[in-house]
C-alpha cells in the first residue's frame, strides 16, 4: 500500500507515544514512593516541586484538546494505543486471515499485560510488584487483576465501539468539534472509483470510508486515503483532507 507522508509522520507518532508508555515500567517515568518524589527522564521533582510535572501534564491535555478542535480525532489516530490495536486487527491482511479471532485474543492479551503494567510499575517497580504478589498482597492483587481483566473486556469484546459510544475523550471531542474542525472527504468528481472496497476494509473504525468519512467517530488517521491510492495509483486518492476556514467576524 502507498504509504503518505501523512501516514509515515504518524507511525513516528505513535511509535514515540509506546516509547512515552514504555519508560514507566524502566522507571524513567514514575513515582518513587520511597522518595516521595516524581522521576522524569533523570529529574526528580519533591513534594514542593511536584506541581511542575503536573503543570505539564495539564498543559498537554489542553494541547490535545485545542488541537482535536482543529485537527479531529487526532489524539485517537496518533497516541491512543486502542487505535493501533485496532489498526492491527482491522487491517485487510487480518481480516481476510480467517485467524482474526485468534489475533484479536492474542494482541489483546499483550495490550492488557503492557497498560496494566505501565500503571502499576508508575508506583511499584516490577521486582517490588512480584514480590508482593507472591507474598500474597491482596490490594496489588485485586488492583493488578480488575486492570488487567478490565482492558481485556475493552479489547476483546468492545474493540472500535468503546471508541465510539464509551471514550470519554470522543464524548468531549464530540461537544468541541465544530464547522471548522477538519475532515476526511471522498470526492469521486470523474466516477472513477472501482467500488474495490479496499478503503472500507482498512478503516480500523470499521467505518464505511465513502460515506462515513466526515462522521464523528473518523479520527483521520488517513489510511482510506492510502487505500484508495493503492487502487488508483498514487495521487489520485478520492479522499482529501478537508480544513475549512475559520468563520469571519460579523458574517
Ligand atoms: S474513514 Fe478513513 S480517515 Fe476516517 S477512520 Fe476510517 S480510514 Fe481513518
Ligand atoms: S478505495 Fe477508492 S476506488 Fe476503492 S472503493 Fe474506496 S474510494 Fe472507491
Amino acid at each position: 500500500m502507498i504509504q503518505s507522508m501523512y501516514t509515515f509522520r504518524r507511525r513516528i507518532i505513535q511509535g514515540l507515544s509506546i516509547l512515552v508508555l514504555l519508560s514507566v515500567p524502566l522507571r524513567l517515568l514514575c513515582f518513587d514512593l520511597e522518595k516521595d518524589c516524581i522521576r522524569v527522564y533523570g529529574a526528580e521533582f519533591g513534594l514542593a516541586s511536584m506541581f511542575y510535572p503536573l503543570f505539564a501534564i495539564v498543559g498537554l491535555l489542553l494541547f490535545v484538546v485545542f488541537r482535536g478542535m482543529k485537527k479531529g480525532r487526532i489524539f485517537c489516530s496518533h497516541l491512543c494505543p486502542m487505535h493501533l490495536f485496532l489498526e492491527t486487527v482491522n487491517n485487510p491482511k487480518t481480516r481476510e486471515s480467517g485467524s482474526r479471532k485468534i489475533k484479536v485474543w492474542f494482541w489483546s492479551a499483550v495490550y492488557s499485560l503492557f497498560l496494566t503494567e505501565v500503571i502499576l510499575s508508575f508506583f511499584q517497580p516490577l521486582p517490588n510488584q512480584l514480590h508482593l504478589i507472591a507474598a500474597g498482597n491482596k490490594a496489588l492483587i485485586g488492583i493488578g487483576s480488575a486492570l488487567l481483566l478490565g482492558f481485556m473486556g475493552l479489547f476483546v469484546l468492545y474493540q472500535e465501539k468503546f471508541c465510539k459510544k464509551g471514550c470519554p475523550y470522543a464524548l468531549i471531542q464530540m461537544l468541541l468539534q465544530s464547522d471548522t474542525t477538519r475532515f476526511m472527504e471522498f470526492a469521486n468528481p470523474d466516477k472513477t472509483c472501482t467500488n474495490c472496497r479496499r478503503c472500507d476494509d482498512v478503516c480500523p473504525m470499521n467505518l464505511r470510508a465513502r460515506f462515513e468519512s466526515k462522521a464523528a467517530d473518523c479520527t483521520n488517521c488517513n489510511l482510506c486515503a492510502d487505500a484508495c491510492a493503492a487502487e488508483l495509483g498514487a495521487g489520485n486518492t478520492l479522499f482529501h483532507f478537508i480544513d475549512p476556514p475559520p468563520v469571519e467576524a460579523g458574517k
